[in-house]
C-alpha cells in the first residue's frame, strides 16, 4: 500500500515536470486513471482529447465524455479515420502502428492551437511492454509519452488506486480497438467493424462481463470469460439469431475462452502478412 502510495508521488512528480499535459484519453482503464492523477496533480493545466473513430465504438466515446466531466477535466473532442489509410486497411503485423501512429501526428497538430508547451501522453502500462504493441513505437517515435510505464505502473496496481480514489473505471474490463478482431492480412472494411461493434454490442447488453467477438468471414467466433460461457450457451438462440442478422452464417463459441490478443496467436516472429 505505502509502495503504491509512493508509485503515486512519483507519477505525479513526473507529470509536474512536464509542466502542460495533453492525456490522449480513451476512457478506458489505464487513461482514466492516468488523467485523475494528472488533475490532482496540474489542476487546470491539463487537457483531455478522445478521437472518435472507424473503430472506437459509440458507447466508449460517451463513456470518455462522461468521465472527463466527472473529472471536471477540460475535455477536446476530435475525430480520426483509419479507414482512409491504406497502409492501416491492408491489416498487416504493424497495423497498430499507422493507427497510433495517424492519431498521434493528429493530436499533435490540434494541441499546438493551445501552445507549444504541451507534452502528449498516452495511457500505455507496464503490461503492455510483453505484448505485440507497435503502436508504442509510434509514439515514442513521435515523442508522446507514457507516464504510467515511467513510473512503472501494472494493471493491477492501477485498478486497486482506482477503487481507491472512487473511479468507476477500476473495475472495467479491458477493451481494444475492434480491428483487433479481423484476423492479420485480411482486409479491415467499415462493414466488418459495423459488424462487430453491433455484435459485441448486443453481448455485453446480455450482461457477459468481458466479450471479444472475432470475424472469420462468415463466422463469428465468440470469446468470454470460461465462467460466462454456460451463459451463453444457455441464450444460444438469442445470441446465434441476432449475430446471424448482423451479417454473420455461423456463430461458434470459442472453448478456450476470452483471451488478450488471440489474433497474435498466429503471428510468427517473421510474419509480414
Ligand atoms: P490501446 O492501444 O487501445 O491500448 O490505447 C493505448 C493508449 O492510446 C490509451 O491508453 C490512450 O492513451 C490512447 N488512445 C486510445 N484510443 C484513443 C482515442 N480514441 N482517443 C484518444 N486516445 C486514445
Amino acid at each position: 500500500r505505502q509502495e503504491l502510495q509512493e508509485k503515486k508521488l512519483r507519477l505525479m512528480e513526473i507529470l509536474r515536470d512536464m509542466d502542460d499535459v495533453l492525456v490522449a484519453f480513451s476512457g478506458g482503464v489505464d487513461s482514466t486513471f492516468l488523467l485523475a492523477v494528472a488533475k490532482e496533480a496540474l489542476g487546470d493545466k491539463v487537457l483531455s482529447v478522445t478521437a472518435a473513430s472507424d473503430t472506437f465504438p459509440e458507447r466508449e466515446f460517451q463513456l470518455a465524455r462522461s468521465l472527463a466531466s466527472e473529472l471536471n477535466v477540460q475535455h477536446l473532442e476530435t475525430r480520426v479515420s483509419e479507414l482512409a489509410n491504406p497502409e492501416f486497411v491492408i491489416n498487416d503485423a504493424n497495423r497498430c502502428f499507422h493507427c497510433k501512429n495517424g492519431l498521434y501526428n493528429h493530436l499533435l497538430e490540434l494541441v499546438t492551437k493551445y501552445g507549444d508547451s504541451y507534452t502528449v501522453v498516452d495511457g500505455s502500462i507496464m503490461d503492455d511492454l510483453g505484448e505485440h504493441r507497435p503502436g508504442m513505437e509510434a509514439a515514442r517515435a513521435l515523442g508522446v509519452r507514457s507516464p504510467l510505464q515511467e513510473a512503472q505502473f501494472y494493471k493491477e496496481e492501477i485498478r486497486g488506486l482506482s477503487k481507491e480514489m472512487g473511479l468507476r473505471t477500476w473495475d472495467k474490463p479491458s477493451f481494444a480497438c475492434l480491428s483487433s478482431r479481423i484476423p492479420y492480412g485480411t482486409k479491415i472494411t467499415k462493414e466488418k467493424i459495423n459488424q462487430l461493434d453491433l455484435a459485441e454490442d448486443f453481448l455485453l447488453g446480455l450482461g457477459l462481463y468481458q466479450v471479444r467477438v472475432r470475424h472469420h468471414d462468415q463466422v463469428a467466433r465468440i470469446e468470454v470469460e470460461q465462467q460466462d460461457m454456460l451463459k451463453v450457451v444457455a441464450q444460444h438462440e438469442a445470441i446465434s439469431r441476432a449475430l446471424k442478422s448482423f451479417g454473420f452464417s455461423y456463430v461458434a463459441l470459442d472453448l478456450q475462452g476470452y483471451r488478450s490478443g488471440s489474433m497474435n496467436e498466429v503471428l510468427k516472429e517473421d510474419v509480414t502478412v
